[in-house]
């Protein structure tokens, strides 16, 4: 018998602490302490030759030997396995921190905000109304009355024979003018719902509209501030172009274009070829809308206009599938 059973505890332990505790190294010291060939074992299997006396005694403490070192190599494998899963590579402390992603506005949201600070600066009041409308206040305040042909005109969202989700957010005005006396300036930002749904049209889209009430108010003021938005939202050498068209709550009424951002009036595919795009419906306030709130139309006059914040942003951005806005592929919304 070379080692007694003390000499083979220390020299466990020590080579434990020479070590520097990577896995494998422990793996070996199991081996070479308890492994079939290993040192207690051997020593166990000389136990025969010693002089029957001390059999006893060194059998015990072989096997408590053995208990406790299986136990110690355990818990520095516990610990070396936990050590190299966490540093894996060496800290370079010179590098830069690991950045938080941070959330972005949603483009829909950042195109709505500019259209509300361009108004908000020309003196414009934001109003909010509710998306679950009545049809007075959705349709026939705004002069289209059941059974008016002009309700084709918008797919709606019945929820019963008398609320509907509001196809506008033209309502929000009725309900401004209802609780106030002219004059009026609001801008009403918010969803609007319409049956609809295809590569330029979806069932809730966001809209921004404007009313402007007061004495000596013209057409040409409804140019004035029509023009200075589109300058600021796009840039302003963007020509517009006034179109005669049809809203039942306006009177002359007109679309607007705007020379295509795209190819500069050239004709392309998002124009149509006709170097124009249409950004915006607009108009003097039909004399019945003001009678049903209860305006003098004898002594006010106004406009008011609407646009649509997703085509906005397409023209933008040029971006070229509405429904992109809407479905949350985070390499489309980072880019804004
Ligand atoms: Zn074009």
């Amino acid at each position: 018998m070379e080692k007694t059973i003390a000499q083979i505890k220390a020299d466990a332990l020590d080579a434990l602490k020479e070590n520097d505790m990577a896995p494998q190294a422990i793996q070996d010291l199991v081996v070479k302490f308890l492994g079939r060939k290993g040192e207690v074992t051997q020593f166990l299997r000389n136990i025969s030759k010693l002089p029957a006396a001390q059999r006893p005694m060194a059998g015990k403490q072989a096997n408590a030997l053995k208990k406790e070192l299986s136990a110690i190599f355990d818990e520095a494998l516990d610990v070396a396995n936990n050590r190299a899963g966490q540093t894996e590579a060496p800290i370079d402390v010179s590098l830069p921190g690991r950045k938080k992603p941070r959330g972005t506005y949603h483009p829909i949201t950042q195109v709505n905000q500019q259209i509300c600070d361009i108004f908000t600066k020309m003196g414009f009041d934001i109003a909010e109304g509710p998306e679950v409308e009545n049809d007075y206040h959705n349709f026939e305040a705004l002069n289209i009355p059941k059974n008016h042909p002009a309700r084709d005109m918008q797919d709606t969202f019945y929820v019963s024979d008398n609320i509907v989700l509001r196809t506008h957010t033209s309502p929000i005005q009725v309900r401004v003018m209802e609780k106030q006396p002219p004059p009026v300036r609001v801008i009403a930002p918010g969803k609007v719902y319409r049956c609809d749904s295809d590569l330029t049209h979806t069932p809730m889209f966001h809209q921004v509209e404007g009313l402007f009430v007061d004495e000596n108010v013209s057409f040409g003021d409804l140019k004035g501030v029509l023009t200075a938005f589109v300058h600021q939202m796009f840039d302003d050498q963007t020509s517009l172009r006034f179109r005669p068209s049809f809203f039942p709550f306006t009177e002359p009424s007109a679309e607007v274009d705007i020379l295509c951002v795209m190819c500069r009036g050239k004709g392309c595919r998002v124009c149509s070829r006709t170097g124009w795009l249409e950004v915006l419906g607009s108009g003097m306030v039909h004399p019945a809308v003001f009678e049903n709130v209860g305006y003098d139309t004898n002594r006010y006059a106004g406009f008011a206009f609407g646009m649509g914040v997703e085509r906005i942003a397409m023209l933008k951005y040029g971006i070229d599938d509405l429904r992109r806005f809407f479905e949350n592929d985070l390499r489309f919304l980072n880019q804004f």
